[in-house]
């Protein structure tokens, strides 16, 4: 199960306002876990970020038999095998 970061900082900050706002001593324990969540909410934030992933800067070519989308690398058609032509040659 996936809590988002915010969740955490919302619920931190929540905790830490109310407790702040009853002002006791006893709460103080509240306030702490309060920024505790905040911090880990943050935390969660800047580490949960999935790495995007790297779009081919490689043009995609066509085969010019079957239109089968293939990289510019490929040199046959991965459907039908046709030879495929770059541009660059
Ligand atoms: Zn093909």
């Amino acid at each position: 199960m996936r809590i988002h970061g915010i969740a955490f900082v919302i619920v931190g900050a929540i905790v830490a306002i109310y407790s702040y706002m009853l002002d006791s001593k006893s709460l103080l324990l509240f306030l702490i876990a309060g920024i505790c969540f905040i911090l880990f909410g943050l935390f969660r934030m800047l580490t949960s970020k999935k790495p995007k992933k790297t779009s081919y800067k490689i043009a995609q070519n066509f085969c010019s038999s079957c239109g089968t989308a293939a990289h510019d690398l490929q040199n046959f058609c991965h459907n039908c095998g046709n030879r495929m032509f770059h541009k660059h040659q």
